[in-house]
């Protein structure tokens, strides 16, 4: 007897459900599901009371995003690694999980701007203090922390002038006081530099950049010890800013590449910034790698390459930094970084928008910069590129 049909609608929606035998597939498949099946009241209990390795609802975990937290957490050598629907995803919920009313965060001042701004206009509106502290102040750590004090974020290199901070010698310090330090490896991506390894608690990234290194994902992410990420996974829960299925699918395909993409990315900065160090046309070029650079030798003791970020300054002055931007052909005009095509920006269009003459001068961002996300193309196109848009500048 042929099986009973139940009506058109409901098999439609449950024919598919099961019977596809028990495929082993090569990569993480994309588990596009809100929610996840149980057997029965025990199994669901089982779950509340964490006895089961389960899933309950993509809001809280998934698969896809468990697999990519995997492969970040053996990057960085953490217990734990979280991923959030964005950079500043990330930056919130780490801040919301760590800090309370009456807490005080210490924050480099050269640091991304959206952080800048999610402390001192939103996150100062619930009762957190933030100071924010110059590269110099940064150099003596111990005297930056005050006795309310509960975090310390910053980064290193910075946006956009690259320069670099003591990374263990800030990290010990807030060890010895009890502060959580938080560390933006954005810029550097884990490849070339080990926040933890040098001592940091927790260690972000906008996963958007080098991680994914595509431009074609949001994407944030957060490693560290299990006792500081477990907070910020039930602050995650709450807020809802975990990053979605089909995001996390892209960026752990992404992931398989980076240390191959890294490699590139380091050789054509190194060799653009040489190029363009030696050139007169431009002032000074910025880039951890040259020699020259104040903080080499720093960076040569916390970094293990130099990354692909190039800033050009044009002695300061705005004309001939929008005449070159203006006059590429191959590198793009667009904000964001890391991804495999190279990118041209501003920052005092971009990054240090509104800023005034004072706030510009602290950062060290000057109206003749250009920077340059050094992508993945063969290095004599980019350096030909920016040759003929220098033009007789
Ligand atoms: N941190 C740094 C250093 C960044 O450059 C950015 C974005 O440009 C962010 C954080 C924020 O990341 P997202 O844009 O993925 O939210």
């Amino acid at each position: 007897m042929a099986p009973q049909m139940k009506g058109p609608a409901t098999e439609l929606i449950h024919a598919g459900e099961s019977g596809l035998g028990e495929p082993v597939p090569l990569t993480t498949p994309i588990y596009q599901t809100t929610t996840f099946v149980f057997e029965s009241a025990q199994e669901v209990l089982d779950y509340n009371e964490g006895r089961s390795n389960k899933y309950l609802y993509s809001r809280y975990a998934n698969p896809t995003l468990v697999s990519v937290e995997r492969q970040l957490a053996v990057l960085d050598r953490a217990e734990a690694a979280l991923v959030f629907s964005s950079g500043m995803g990330a930056t919130a919920t780490i801040l919301m999980a760590h800090l309370r009313a009456g807490d005080e965060v210490v924050c480099g001042a050269a640091v991304y701007g959206g952080t800048l701004h999610l402390l001192s206009d939103l996150l100062a509106r619930y009762g957190i203090a933030p100071r924010f502290v110059s590269l110099q102040e940064l150099a003596d750590p111990e005297r930056v922390l005050g006795p309310a004090t509960k975090l310390l974020w910053f980064e290193s290199p910075v946006n956009p002038t690259m320069r670099c901070v003591d990374v263990r010698r800030i990290a010990e310090a807030c060890r010895a006081r009890g502060v959580v330090s938080v560390f933006d490896n954005t810029f550097a991506s884990p490849i070339n530099q080990q926040p933890l390894s040098l001592g940091v608690d927790l260690a972000m990234q906008s996963a958007t950049k080098y991680l994914n290194g595509h431009s074609d994902v949001t994407g944030g992410c957060v490693t560290g010890g299990s006792a500081l990420v477990h907070p910020i996974e039930l602050t995650r829960r709450l807020l809802g800013t975990i990053m979605d299925p089909q995001a996390a699918y892209a960026l752990g395909r992404g992931l398989k590449t980076l240390p191959l993409r890294i490699a590139r990315h380091n050789a054509n900065a190194q060799a653009v910034a040489e190029f363009f160090g030696r050139d007169r046309r431009v002032g000074r070029v910025h880039y951890p790698g040259l020699p020259a650079d104040p903080d080499h030798e720093m960076a040569r003791r916390q970094m293990s390459g130099f990354g692909g970020m190039v800033t050009f300054d044009l002695d300061g002055q705005y004309d001939r930094a929008v005449h070159l931007f203006d006059r590429l052909k191959l590198i793009k005009r667009a904000a964001s970084l890391g991804g495999v095509e190279s990118l041209a920006s501003l920052p005092v269009l971009t990054s240090h928008w509104g800023h005034t003459g004072e706030q510009l001068r602290a950062a060290g961002v000057t109206r003749g910069m250009v920077r340059i996300s050094v992508g993945l193309e063969d290095v004599k196109d980019l350096i030909e590129d920016l040759d003929q848009a220098l033009g007789d500048t």
